[in-house]
């Protein structure tokens, strides 16, 4: 199967966790903008050395920052992928049709994880990040086996640095103003779907899978 989709959903809603899931059984590519963004940080390029501020504050990384990173993976030519935590705002969302729109290859669908706005608080917060591997843990909702030891690699567990209280307020007032809008904006092009994403993750992977298969450019 192969496709072109977004994932839409506001921070601590399981993008990163249902992405990398729905990912390995769909084939396709996993692009998170997030994880381009903090490997840019981590390296010490240019784009990481713009961006670092931005996301310690829990603002949104200058567009044309973020195109670079992202564009300069998905320029070369890949088929199927899975947007995670791209589109931001509406800027962002014209660019990725103007650009798959001079390629031929528009996006098949866009799927929206929902979850109630008092629930993810405390996603966010219990939020426990692998060191190594990135694999994503909480500490109620997804215990690992061994406090504070990833399941998957044995790697240690962290919290995210823009996971903490003081700046996850700052971050969902950025989703609600600017993202949150980019559902009308796929909705008026016949593009989205919504999944409850305020139920375990299996039951939450299945309609992923259901609602992005639909629309694989295989399932059509
Ligand atoms: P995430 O891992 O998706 O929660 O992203 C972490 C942080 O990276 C965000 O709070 C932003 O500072 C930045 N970021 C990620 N994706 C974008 C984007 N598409 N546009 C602007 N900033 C972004």
């Amino acid at each position: 199967m192969s496709g072109r989709f977004v994932l839409l959903g506001a921070p601590g809603a399981g993008k990163g966790t249902q992405a990398k899931r729905v990912c390995t059984r769909l084939g396709v590519e996993h692009l998170s903008t997030g994880d381009l963004l903090r490997h840019a940080v981590r390296t010490g390029s240019p784009a990481g050395k713009k961006a670092k501020g931005y996301m310690d504050a829990g603002k949104l990384v200058p567009d044309e920052v973020v195109f670079s990173v992202l564009f300069e993976r998905l320029d070369d030519g890949l088929d199927g992928f899975l947007l995670d935590g791209f589109p931001r705002n509406r800027v962002q969302a014209e660019e990725l049709d103007r650009r798959l729109d001079a390629a031929g290859t528009p996006l098949d669908a866009v799927v929206d994880i929902d979850v109630p706005d008092e629930h993810l608080l405390g996603r966010i917060t219990g939020r426990r990040v692998c060191k190594v591997c990135g694999n994503v843990h909480h500490v109620e909702f997804m215990r690992p086996r061994v406090e504070g030891v990833c399941d998957v690699c044995g790697g240690e567990l962290q919290q995210r640095s823009d996971d903490r209280a003081e700046v996850v307020g700052q971050r969902l007032a950025v989703y609600r103003e600017q993202t949150a809008p980019l559902q009308a904006y796929y909705a008026d092009r016949g593009l989205l779907a919504t999944v409850d994403g305020d139920r375990d993750a299996d039951a939450i992977t299945d309609d992923l899978l259901a609602a992005l298969g639909e629309h694989s450019t295989e399932g059509r």
